[in-house]
């Protein structure tokens, strides 16, 4: 089946008499047993929820994994993969992570013993110089947000199953439409779902997928004694929002390309970050390891003022943290969605202070085009 049929045709309701065509939502914390010593297929919705395994089942079908786990945020995945590791192990990551992503590191290092250490994945050379005795796992976005650096995912495998360990993507920026990474080696797929996966700003989750049964395991038995897994209504907007997920990022690439292409010929941008664009130094590497660019773009606007100027007087763009609703929003890294890297890792993090992010969404992109040219003619 192609992606897009993929996206709508499933068994929405396993075993259901009545044959709905979307998920009911099983609102309800507990299944009655018929007996006293044996369970159901489900007894309690910590341990498992017929909504949440329909969007789970969805999840892994749509990543090419065999089991999928949903989470009440992004964050939460992370976490839950963060607790393979034990006292002592190490975590070896890109250094252009998620803000949040860092903090929790950060925490990790002072509360359970697992050391994290940051390289530039980027360079597969280093990536492998890199890794000690203590790596446990290599853990990458891509491409990298604010950055839009793109990690060469086949090799990093490659180093990491060379020396034993897993790689952990955290696919956030693409989605399963525009990437693989389970297909291109990684053990681990992680997301943010309440990014492109929801796609509306409705809601917040997370999710993880993996290919291999005793990594689902672990990770199922992780979530069932940590209770983070994502409500039945949450995974029902998922469900609704993950069925045009192709319609939306069609559109949002679309119009980010020709975005990035305006942006990169004006005068008063300095630097464009896009890898759809021919002179982003990694766009040969993504278009062999992803079906497109995504609708993140990031750019730099000549200072601070500037860029804050220009986020304030956009009409068609929201500020907000976060991207990949169908809505545009724009917003400025360093004072807002990475405000959360800890202060001494701020300075060696090349995150340009005029740096703005950008999330096209589904408005008609000459309207958006014309926004930025005004605003832009401004400053
Ligand atoms: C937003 C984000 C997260 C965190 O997800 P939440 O759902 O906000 O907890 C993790 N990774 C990336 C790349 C993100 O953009």
């Amino acid at each position: 089946m192609k992606f897009a049929t993929k996206l709508v045709h499933y068994d929405v309701s396993p075993g259901d008499p009545f044959h709905p065509m979307a998920t009911p939502i099983y609102q309800t914390a507990t299944f009655e047993q018929d007996f006293g010593d044996s369970f159901g297929p489900y007894d309690y919705s910590r341990s498992g929820n017929p909504t949440r395994r329909v969007l789970e089942d969805q999840l892994a079908r749509l990543e090419n994994g065999i089991r999928a786990f949903c989470f009440s945020s992004g964050m939460a995945a992370i976490a839950t993969v963060t607790r393979l590791l034990k006292p002592g192990d190490e975590i070896l990551a890109d250094w252009d992570l998620y803000g949040g992503a860092t903090r929790l590191f950060q925490q990790l290092k002072d509360h359970s013993g697992v050391a994290v250490r940051y390289v530039d994945a980027s360079n597969p050379e280093i990536l492998a110089s890199q890794i000690s005795p203590a790596t446990r796992l290599v853990y990458v976005e891509s491409p990298t947000n604010p950055l839009l650096r793109v990690i060469d995912l086949q090799a990093s495998a490659r180093i990491a199953h060379e020396n034993g360990l897993h790689l952990c993507v955290d696919n956030s920026t693409m989605s399963p439409y525009l990437q693989n990474p389970l297909e291109l080696g990684a053990d681990i797929v992680i997301h943010s779902a309440t990014k492109f996966l929801g796609g509306h700003s409705d809601v917040t989750g997370g999710a993880v997928v993996v290919k291999d049964e005793a990594l689902a395991a672990q990770i199922y038995s992780v979530q069932n004694a940590e209770g983070t897994a994502l409500g039945p209504f949450d995974c029902f907007l998922l469900l609704r929002g993950l069925k045009t997920l192709k319609l939306r990022m069609d559109a949002q690439q679309s119009s980010a390309g020709q975005i990035a292409a305006q942006l990169s010929e004006h005068p008063k941008v300095s630097r464009v970050y896009y890898p759809g664009l021919p002179d982003h130094p990694s766009s040969a590497t993504q278009k062999l390891q992803a079906r497109g660019a995504g609708s993140v773009i990031s750019f730099q606007a000549g200072s601070p003022q500037a860029a804050k100027a220009i986020a304030e007087n956009l009409r068609l763009f929201a500020i907000a943290v976060s991207f990949g609703s169908v809505n545009s929003t724009i917003g400025i890294p360093i004072k807002m969605s990475h405000a959360s890297t800890p202060v001494d890792l701020q300075s060696s993090r090349a995150i340009p202070s005029d740096l703005i992010r950008m999330s096209i969404g589904i408005e008609d992109c000459g309207e958006l085009m014309q926004d930025l040219d005004d605003v832009l003619k401004l400053i």
